[in-house]
């Protein structure tokens, strides 16, 4: 410390940290060095090519929710380029050489969060692409509502792509009226008094799969092939009213945006530059949800509770729980069951489910009448 300090000594500065060029999705380990007071810019080294320099005097503090402890740098005429230093004698170097550190940041996304509309899904690209990588899960907190439906909206155009590519175009979304219009009442029932921060999107589309997701942004997905297994329209409702949970929770938001921060969700939303894979990855991921424990039994219990507030019994997911396993005796079964099962266990998600609606008097009224049950069932059909 004291050589560092020294005027005699010149301090020298010699670390390695996290590059992010801004140009593609990739976080590189780079030597960083300082040599001496006279020098004026950080050398910076990636692993493969030349060695670059940042002039200190353009070198901008950002703000970095995920590591108090380590300083993010960006450049006054560089939007994009982030340089994550988490050395604590290095920081306290660069604050001491830099005055202009804390200068005003440079346009990041955070500074385009206000306003966003046409431009919203480049924004979004922007902020993953570059953010993301440093400050991953905080980040689900700073996006705003419109950000997150236009990641909902990308996302959602991508998993009808990326799971409907065996029959080169994309999944079908089923809209028939009368089907559609017997899901809105149900979306009604279960939402109703809920604040959602941005309005729910009920999507449906066509496949056999027995599963229902949530993307980020207020969307929940469901295949038609949950309508033709479930046994009533109430077991519908209860994977709504559960992926509802994670909505609120914005449980899906997090996921895409860890999944971006590993696979390089820029591609994604640039017209997947770096090959088809990338699509796949991400939509196998959110579709899979594999969200933890605490966030299941949360959406289970918030889903108890929405069903109670509906007039609809809680046991109706147990019901649901109950057909998909006989119909899916083995443990390797996908779909919903791989989501509902991963944990806590299916058994004990059933008997939690029973217990929730213990002392409960049957459904006042089902989910649905027989005939709106009869044109869900139908809607892509229709
Ligand atoms: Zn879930």
């Amino acid at each position: 410390m004291s050589r560092a300090d020294s005027q005699d000594n010149p301090p020298t500065l010699s670390i390695f940290a996290d590059y992010f060029d801004g140009v593609s999705a990739r976080v590189q380990r780079v030597a960083v060095s300082l040599a001496g007071d006279q020098t004026a810019a950080l050398e910076i080294g990636p692993p493969e090519g030349e060695a670059f320099e940042w002039p200190l005097d353009r070198l901008r503090a950002l703000p970095d929710q995920a590591h108090k402890s380590s300083l993010t740098l960006g450049r006054s005429d560089d939007p994009l380029a982030r340089l994550v230093i988490t050395d604590p004698a290095a920081i306290a170097m660069l604050r001491r050489r830099c005055s202009t550190l804390s200068a005003r940041a440079p346009v990041t996304g955070l500074g385009r969060l206000i306003g966003w509309g046409a431009g919203a899904v480049a924004s979004v690209a922007l902020i993953i692409g570059v953010l993301i990588p440093l400050m991953a899960n905080q980040l689900a907190q700073l996006l705003p509502p419109e950000g997150e439906k236009a990641l909902g909206d990308a996302t959602f155009e991508q998993v009808r792509q990326a799971l409907g590519q065996q029959g080169a175009a994309a999944l079908r979304v089923c809209d028939g009226p009368k089907g559609a219009a017997a899901l809105k009442l149900m979306q009604a029932r279960l939402t109703d008094g809920l604040d959602l921060p941005y309005p729910l999107t009920v999507r449906v589309l066509q496949g056999e799969p027995v599963n229902a997701f949530a993307l980020p942004g207020g969307y929940i997905v469901f295949f038609d092939g949950l309508f033709a297994a479930a046994n009533s329209p109430d077991e519908v409702a209860a994977v709504m009213a559960h992926e509802l949970g994670h909505v609120v929770a914005r449980d899906p938001t997090r996921i895409a945006l860890r999944s971006a921060g590993s696979i390089g969700v820029l591609g994604l939303l640039f017209g997947d530059f770096a090959g088809g894979g990338i699509a796949l990855l991400l939509a196998e991921r959110l579709v899979q949800a594999n969200y933890t424990q605490a966030a299941e039994a949360a959406a289970d219990r918030f889903a108890y509770d929405r069903l109670r507030g509906a007039g609809l019994r809680p046991d109706a997911l147990a019901a649901l729980f109950k057909t998909l396993k006989a119909q899916n005796p083995g443990a390797e079964a996908g779909g919903i069951v791989s989501h509902f099962s991963s944990h806590p266990a299916l058994g004990d998600r059933i008997a939690a489910a029973e217990a929730a609606s213990a002392g409960l008097s049957a459904a006042r009224q089902p989910a649905l009448t027989k005939a709106q049950w009869r044109a869900l069932k139908g809607i892509c059909r229709e």
